[in-house]
């Protein structure tokens, strides 16, 4: 049984998520995400409850149990934004994602740490995502923005980290999000970044759904995982995940 942390099943038809159940993919974090920029904060009051309704019923009849993170991602930030976070405030949620910053501009810092404020009072786990480009740079503001709010590294997981940005987290505390996914990660990058790491920390995604993505990377770089750890390799593949939720 492999665990995708990161998908936007919005994006995936039915039989897509039946063919990656059949690749050994039975659970997944289905993560926020806005396609066009949203004109009311209101927007994402529907979209948090297709997600939490509608998407775990579709996902569940295909074959994988799918648990919402629900969040404001820097690209699709409302106007009134403050909205949402009562909202995310005001409910019950598995986790909070993906938030983060793309730019780190005034306005995406801003709307992190008010997300991340809400997250730790409430006890809740978030998906932070980094961007392609500057990658590095943007990774470091935002571990110095966690560091800033004391966030406890149990409940984050800095997420598509890659050759550039690896090292600068490893040094930190939290669990570690690799996507394999064309463009980012090989199975063969994941399998040599685990060997050398260690399998205490990681955590496999494909970030599949919006665009061309493969969205059996997951069970691919799990099997080549596997054949060089054995069972050890359960953690990365499967276990951690379930334990970063609390599932
Ligand atoms: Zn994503």
């Amino acid at each position: 049984m492999y665990f995708d942390s990161h998908i936007h099943s919005e994006g995936l038809g039915f039989s897509e998520l039946k063919t990656m159940s059949s690749a050994g993919i039975k659970k997944a974090i289905t993560l926020a995400f806005y396609p066009v920029k949203p004109l009311y904060p209101q927007t994402f009051v529907d979209m948090f409850r297709k997600l939490m309704e509608f998407e775990t019923k579709r996902c569940k009849e295909a074959g994988i149990d799918v648990y919402p993170a629900v969040g404001i991602h820097p690209r699709c930030i409302p106007p009134k934004y403050e909205f949402v976070v009562n909202y995310m405030d005001e409910n019950d949620w598995f986790a909070f994602g993906e938030i983060g910053l793309e730019t780190a501009s005034r306005e995406e810092v801003e709307v992190l740490k008010s997300q991340l404020r809400v997250a730790k009072q409430n006890d809740v786990p978030c998906i932070i995502h980094t961007p392609r480009s500057n990658k590095r740079e943007i990774t470091m503001k935002t571990l110095e923005i966690l560091k800033e709010l004391s966030f406890p590294g149990e409940l984050t997981v800095i997420d598509h980290v890659n050759f550039d940005s690896l090292e600068v987290v490893l040094k930190a505390d939290y669990w570690i999000g690799l996507t394999v996914q064309p463009g980012k990660l090989k199975p063969e990058d994941a399998a040599r970044i685990v060997d050398t790491h260690g399998t205490e920390r990681f955590m496999l995604n494909s970030d599949a759904g919006f665009s061309d993505s493969d969205y059996t990377a997951v069970a691919k770089a799990a099997r080549l995982i596997e054949g060089r750890l054995g069972s050890e390799a359960d953690k990365v593949v499967y276990r951690n995940a379930k334990k970063f939720l609390r599932i």
